[in-house]
């Protein structure tokens, strides 16, 4: 994961027909709010709203085609993710609660593009709080005295969290914030270390022409010179915010930065 720079100013939709939905949601809880608790009320939430093409394309466009957990490449595959889930939420281990954020169904903070892998099978409608009596359960109550155990990409930076060792993710100094944002979005299920990995390998190849460039650097071949080039502006490519694992690269090639760099 890599903190996600989105556009201050919200897609037009959201702004508009979003606003007017959110206002008549919460008109609609507080007619019965026992309704909507219970289930026996159900919200319907618009998705030509929250996952029209225009904010899907200011998502992809934010965050470089990749999936905003995962940071693998899903191009225009992804689907729109509630950060705080819409219908019902779940603390680690406990059952399902109605309603969920409702309230934030089409706010922009709230949105992020996922691959429908980690949306749906793992993500579901976990939203896991430090404090579970602090949680905004209407939206009377304020999410700001929340404190998520889930890291936000919009709001800090996953790579203060979540380190890696090679393919694997760890959470930094055991933080419990970074562990369960690993552990629920599973981001060392089987095929997505093989995925990283494959990557790193990859870049340690070119790092490692690289290096034999810089300690072959009297003799006159040229052609070698002009390869080792090429695969010196690929590694530093490879660790730029819109590059495929882009934190798993930095993170495992930063004691080498200098001298790729320099
Ligand atoms: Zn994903």
């Amino acid at each position: 994961m890599i903190r996600i720079q989105k556009p201050s100013v919200p897609p037009e939709k959201l702004m508009q027909e979003g606003k007017a939905k959110r206002r008549s949601h919460c008109s609609s809880y507080s007619r019965n709010p026992i309704a909507y608790q219970s289930g026996g009320k159900i919200f319907s939430f618009d998705r030509n709203i929250y996952s029209h093409l225009s904010v899907k394309q200011a998502l992809i466009q934010a965050q470089h085609e990749k999936c905003c957990f995962y940071e693998r490449l899903i191009g225009t595959d992804g689907d729109v993710e509630h950060f705080r889930p819409k219908q019902a939420y779940r603390q680690v281990g406990q059952p399902l609660q109605r309603p969920g954020y409702y309230w934030l169904a089409y706010e922009w903070d709230n949105l992020y593009l996922a691959c429908p892998g980690c949306n749906q099978r793992h993500k579901q409608n976990l939203f896991p709080l430090q404090n579970p009596a602090q949680r905004a359960v209407s939206h009377r109550h304020s999410i700001d005295i929340e404190q998520p155990l889930f890291i936000d990409p919009g709001k800090e930076n996953p790579e203060e969290f979540i380190g890696f060792r090679g393919e694997i993710a760890y959470a930094i100094v055991g933080n419990a914030r970074g562990q369960t944002t690993l552990d629920s979005l599973r981001l060392n299920q089987r095929s997505l270390p093989e995925a990283r990995l494959q990557r790193l390998r990859l870049l340690k190849t070119l790092w490692q022409v690289v290096q034999l460039a810089r300690s072959d650097n009297k003799s006159d071949n040229a052609e070698f010179q002009e390869v080792a080039k090429e695969a010196k502006s690929s590694l530093e490519k490879a660790f730029r915010d819109d590059a495929e694992f882009s934190a798993a690269a930095r993170q495992v090639f930063q004691a080498s930065f200098p001298f790729i760099i320099g």
